[in-house]
């Protein structure tokens, strides 16, 4: 589903280049939960946003569901990612001013599903992660685990082959952080969803299938 070839990503400094990530290749096929870890500053979010097409290499090809991303305009990379792919972030990024319900709903309206459609989806992703009852909520009424929980579903509600989670229990307690985790093996198992998390946690890479270990933007170790 998706291949790194010899991706380095590197940015000017001073007379020179300074780089995050160094010959990177990487094969994730569908239905795959990877864990990528490293200490601070190995390049992982970095790597993160590559693979989820929010920034691009400087060097090397990657290939999402065997076409080649670099060649891609605009319009099209922004359907790939309307269409394939749900991000999750550590500090949630939900908006504010929208209800549990509106955030949930947002990718189907940039979807242009019809509201009917929107509305039987959205009580899809209520019922099933047992939130029903704060769908008239705002984020700030929510708990962490909670406001997370939302992050969740706004990110597989239209339905992705592929979320990219950066940290996504980085701010949670450790009972919210397995509930989290529970959900993502189940994503993966149940609804064959690929799942990619960056992690410093074992105990979250140990949800996963495999990791890959980032280490001053080289890939030192992968099982
Ligand atoms: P990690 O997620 O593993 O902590 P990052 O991918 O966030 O690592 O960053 C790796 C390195 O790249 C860091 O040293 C960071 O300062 C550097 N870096 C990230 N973005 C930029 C940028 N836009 N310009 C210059 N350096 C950057
Ligand atoms: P951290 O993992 O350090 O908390 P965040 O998850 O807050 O970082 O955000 C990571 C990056 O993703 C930021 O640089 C932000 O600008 C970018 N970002 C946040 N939301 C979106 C989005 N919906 N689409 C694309 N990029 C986003």
């Amino acid at each position: 589903m998706i291949r790194l070839n010899d991706i380095s990503k590197s940015y000017p400094a001073g007379f020179g280049r300074v780089y995050v990530l160094r010959h990177v290749d990487l094969e994730i096929k569908e239905g795959d939960f990877l864990s990528i870890m490293g200490p601070s500053g190995a390049g992982k979010s970095t790597l993160l946003h590559i693979l989820g097409l929010l920034e691009d290499p400087s060097e090397g090809e990657y290939l999402f569901l065997d076409e080649s991303v670099q060649g891609l305009n605009e319009k099209k990379r922004t359907l790939l990612h309307r269409d394939h792919i749900g991000f999750v972030f550590q500090q949630y990024h939900l908006i504010d001013e929208l209800t549990v319900y509106e955030n949930i709903e947002t990718p189907l309206l940039y979807k242009k599903l019809g509201a009917s459609e929107r509305k039987s989806r959205v009580a899809d992703v209520l019922d099933r992660f047992n939130i029903v009852a704060k769908k008239d909520l705002f984020p700030s009424q929510l708990s962490g685990g909670q406001q997370q929980l939302v992050g969740v579903a706004r990110a597989i509600v239209a339905r992705p082959r592929v979320i990219f989670a950066d940290e996504p229990t980085g701010n949670l307690h450790s009972d919210q952080a397995r509930e989290i985790m529970s959900l993502f093996r189940e994503l993966n198992e149940k609804d064959g969803i690929t799942i990619v998390q960056v992690t410093h946690s074992e105990e979250n890479a140990g949800y996963g299938k495999r990791i890959v270990n980032l280490k001053d933007g080289v890939v030192i170790t992968r099982n």
